[in-house]
């Protein structure tokens, strides 16, 4: 079996080797190696799986966020609607442009804000909320449009993990997340779900208007070489990346099906274990929005996650705290942010989650064998 890994990116590679290769090697050949043809072919390519939207490619998903709140034009001290459980980068580029982070709880169940948390955080300097995906599953994006359209809100989505996901609205019709906002964001971080091998991003809108200034943004603020129109930065995705994501990308929504079909296998096992929650929660999956597993959350009870994490360890089974702190426990935020509200769940959440080993080349041999450790440890 090998060593039981969180991520397998090598299995994944080794079945796609030959088209990732001759991408790789096409680009050497033609050495164009910064925004070859190649890179404009991805973002068509991408633009059609999303649903067709325009598409920006960029360094990486920081990047695709600071350069979204960039394009909106905030201004400092203008408040960002943030959850407080998250990866740091959904508020670290508010606080990098000298926004204020208005930190909101997420819900215990989904690990995503809700509209009602949302309200509570309103203000009169409130100009944008960044939802964050979670772990692969959509936030309840119907009502949180809803409240932001009417209080003349942006919303830049934060969509690192949950790539390929589709949410579906009350009215029945159905939208891949990072396409329901204003500007939604993305990375492709090797371990994302679409990931390549290094770091980029990108960043879609269905705003042209909004498109070409977030292009000129990413661009050193320049619509015609050499002449700069705003401060913008330097974001690009490299072309062997791209061509290595453009192979990639055709097996998204296998990879997704892989993802959600091992979280299902091991929900099954662990609630037939712990039916009455006594030890731990499965995730729990919302009706209307599709998951595609980024990661396999539980969280555990009694204070039992480290012990049971060391356990695994010890074990050779690898398991990941995402994430350990809230971002108001976080040193760097805590002079900078509003917290509107108690960020008790967050807390609750950051104190008791462990993601078990999830990817695209699971086996059940691996999968029982976590299982069987878990159980173990609790007997
Ligand atoms: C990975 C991630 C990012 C940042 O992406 P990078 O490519 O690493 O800069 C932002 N937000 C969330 C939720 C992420 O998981």
């Amino acid at each position: 079996m090998g060593k039981i890994q969180m991520v397998d990116l090598k299995g994944q590679y080794l079945k796609i080797k030959d088209e990732v290769d001759a991408g790789i090697q096409n680009v050497i050949d033609n050495t164009a190696f910064i925004n070859g043809p190649i890179v404009k072919e991805f973002a068509e390519h991408l633009s059609q799986y999303m649903g067709g939207c325009y598409v920006t490619p960029c360094a990486n998903g920081t990047d695709a966020l600071q350069i979204a709140l960039m394009a909106l034009e905030l201004k400092p001290g203008d408040e960002v609607i943030v959850p407080a459980f998250t990866y740091v980068a959904s508020a670290e580029v508010i606080g990098l442009l000298g926004l204020t982070p208005v930190m909101v709880d997420v819900d215990y169940e989904t690990f995503n804000v809700t509209v009602d948390n949302i309200k509570k955080a309103l203000s009169p300097k409130t100009k944008a909320i960044i939802p964050v995906h979670l772990f692969g599953q959509s936030c309840d994006m119907g009502p949180i449009l809803a409240f932001a359209k009417e209080h003349n809100l942006f919303v830049i989505e934060d969509n690192a993990q949950a790539i390929g996901a589709e949410y579906t609205f009350s009215d029945g019709h159905r939208a891949k997340t990072g396409t329901m906002g204003t500007i939604g964001c993305t990375s492709f971080f090797p371990s994302k779900n679409l990931g390549c091998y290094g770091d980029g991003g990108a960043i879609f809108t269905k705003d042209e208007k909004l498109a070409e200034r977030i292009h000129m943004i990413a661009n050193h603020g320049q619509r015609v070489k050499y002449h700069h129109s705003v401060i913008g930065c330097n974001s690009r995705l490299d072309s062997i990346q791209a061509a290595i994501l453009d192979v990639k990308l055709k097996h998204l929504d296998e990879y997704g099906k892989a993802r959600y079909e091992a979280a299902s296998y091991y929900t099954k096992q662990l609630k037939a274990f712990d039916p009455e929650e006594k030890f731990f929660i499965t995730p729990k999956e919302l009706p209307n929005s599709t998951h595609v597993y980024h990661q396999y959350t539980l969280k555990i009870k009694n204070n039992k996650r480290d012990e049971l994490k060391a356990y695994l360890a010890e074990q050779g089974i690898p398991s990941m705290i995402y994430y350990p702190l809230p971002l108001q426990e976080q040193e760097a935020f805590k002079p900078i942010t509003r917290a509107a509200e108690s960020l008790d769940k967050s807390k609750e959440c950051a104190y008791s989650v462990l993601s078990l080993p999830i990817h695209t080349e699971m086996t059940k041999d691996i999968q029982d064998l976590v299982i069987n450790n878990i159980k173990e440890f609790y007997k």
